[in-house]
């Protein structure tokens, strides 16, 4: 069986403790991989590569740091599809999506912030006849990237290429549960030739290898993403020792759809938007909010497309939704099922466990399930679910929309839909929300600023603001 293995120092190594843990393929329920069981004496060892790494690593010319991820990026596109089917067996996701959207977002992030390094500049302020002041953006130096299991490569390297482009040296962490692509990651990087100890990959629990990373007094700064209740652990931690933190958490995001949308685009969209990846994206509108005078038509044209959507083998083609992430997640959703009945609740479609045949006859796969009747502020409507379970919801009001929409803890992403483009814009002002999409779901340019309000996180990533939180501003004052 294949076994995992850290990727310290630029070489692969066992963990200290020398046990692994399983590794289950969802769509199949068995396991097809051993991971590392590391503890701190990996963090240890992998900080200590990357503080070694750091002083040649750190003063690379731009242009040269940037090569070194372009190639990377070169070789993710050459093994494009090793990566997806490795995505695909680790995750339970749809080999179509991983190939399509996955594994290239993974090649785009080391290109984007290859080239984008090489255009990153301070700023100078001039004080008219008396001084100037000019800003330096040094790198930190070690630097922490803990990462989440829904977009596993996808998420690792939106992390990793930002914190090696502007000059840090990289301890970083896939979450446990599908570690398979940041192995092949570490194999592709040797085949890159990156410099021993700038990106070392540790794997391993949360509690063992992500705390001990966190509170590492050498790890100057911590990008995670993950769960809320994660992120709050992590800065009870982290923020007494000051380090830079950037938190991308959960979210709980609305769909908002007024009765002059563009019909068809819509309903097909809010269906993406609903279930694409099992509704285990962080940006799933999960909460669709329907003008009244659409209502019904809405919710009969979205249940048919909902009905029809294949729930299947990852591997076949024709499959739109492929096996949850784990038999642990499949039990939270199917927890939510209850619960959002135990409140009323009506399920229009969906609802139960979804039983293979033959290679996938134990996986875990869900079938698409749609709830009306819900209260605004209900758990269901206001708890992070994760899964392919939406609520409609008519509203009689542009007001009420927005009130309905902002009730959750959540601020992550939003979208609205109409032809009134005033209404657009005044309505994406009302959400308290760090990213509102108008017409559209998904659409990402990598250069604006992603993140969330409230408890779906602190900071930004994308663009100048990662490179600007994974550098450190020096204000040179020179007296004229
Ligand atoms: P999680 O918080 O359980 O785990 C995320 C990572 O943190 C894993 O690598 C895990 O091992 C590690 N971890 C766990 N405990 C830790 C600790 N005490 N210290 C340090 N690291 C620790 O989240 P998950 O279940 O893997 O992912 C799902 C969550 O991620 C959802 O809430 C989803 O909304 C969120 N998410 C957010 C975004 C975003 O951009 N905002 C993107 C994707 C996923």
């Amino acid at each position: 069986m294949l076994h995992l293995q850290n990727y310290i120092n630029g070489t692969f190594s066992p963990p200290a403790s020398g046990t692994y843990l399983p590794n289950i393929n969802p769509a199949t329920g068995g396991v097809f991989s051993q991971i590392p069981d590391s503890d701190e004496r990996d963090v240890q060892a992998a900080v200590e590569a990357a503080q070694a790494a750091f002083p040649s690593w750190s003063v690379l010319p731009a242009e040269k740091r940037g090569r070194h991820l372009m190639r990377l990026s070169e070789l993710i596109d050459q093994n494009l599809d090793r990566l997806a089917e490795a995505e695909t067996t680790d995750n339970g996701k749809p080999l179509q999506l991983a190939k399509t959207i996955d594994i290239p977002r993974a090649s785009s992030n080391l290109h984007f912030f290859g080239t984008g390094i090489q255009h990153f500049a301070s700023e100078s302020h001039f004080m008219e006849g008396v001084a100037v002041n000019y800003t330096v953006r040094r790198p930190l130096g070690v630097v922490a990237c803990i990462s989440p299991w829904n977009l596993p490569l996808y998420l690792f390297t939106w992390k990793i290429a930002p914190a090696l482009a502007a000059g840090n040296c990289v301890v970083a962490k896939p979450s446990e549960i599908t570690p398979y692509t940041a192995h092949l990651l570490a194999e592709l990087c040797v085949e890159a030739s990156l410099p021993a100890g700038v990106l070392n990959i540790v794997h391993g629990t949360g509690p063992k290898v992500g705390a001990a990373m966190v509170a590492h007094p050498e790890v100057k700064a911590i990008s995670f993403t993950g769960g809320t209740q994660t992120g709050k652990a992590i800065a009870q931690v982290a923020a007494p020792m000051f380090k830079k933190l950037s938190l991308e958490l959960g979210g709980k995001n609305a769909t908002i759809i007024f009765a002059d949308c563009d019909f068809e685009k819509t309903v097909d969209t809010a269906v993406r938007a609903a279930f694409a990846n099992q509704g285990q994206i962080c940006l799933c509108g999960s909460r669709i909010l329907v003008e009244r005078p659409l209502y019904e038509k809405f919710k009969t044209a979205f249940l048919e497309k909902v009905r029809n959507l294949q729930v299947g083998d990852p591997l076949a083609v024709d499959t739109k939704l492929g096996a949850l992430v784990s038999e642990q997640h499949l039990q939270k959703v199917m927890n939510y099922i209850a619960l959002a009945k135990e409140e009323g609740g009506t399920l229009l479609t969906g609802g139960e466990r979804v039983r293979m045949e033959g290679r996938c006859a134990n996986g875990y796969f869900l079938q698409p399930t749609v709830f009306e009747s819900l209260s605004h502020s209900c758990r269901t409507n206001t708890e992070e679910i994760f899964g392919p379970v939406v609520t409609l919801r008519p509203f009689d009001s542009e007001e009420e929309a927005v009130h309905f929409a902002n009730y959750t803890d959540y601020g992550l992403a939003a979208s609205v839909w109409t032809q009134d483009l005033t209404r657009a814009h005044r309505v994406a002002h009302s959400l308290q929300s760090g990213i509102v999409w108008v017409n559209t779901w998904l659409l990402r340019d990598l250069r604006t600023p992603f993140g969330g309000m409230k408890q779906s996180g602190v900071g930004r990533e994308g663009g100048w603001e990662v490179l600007r939180f994974f550098t450190e501003p020096q204000n040179v004052c020179v007296k004229l």
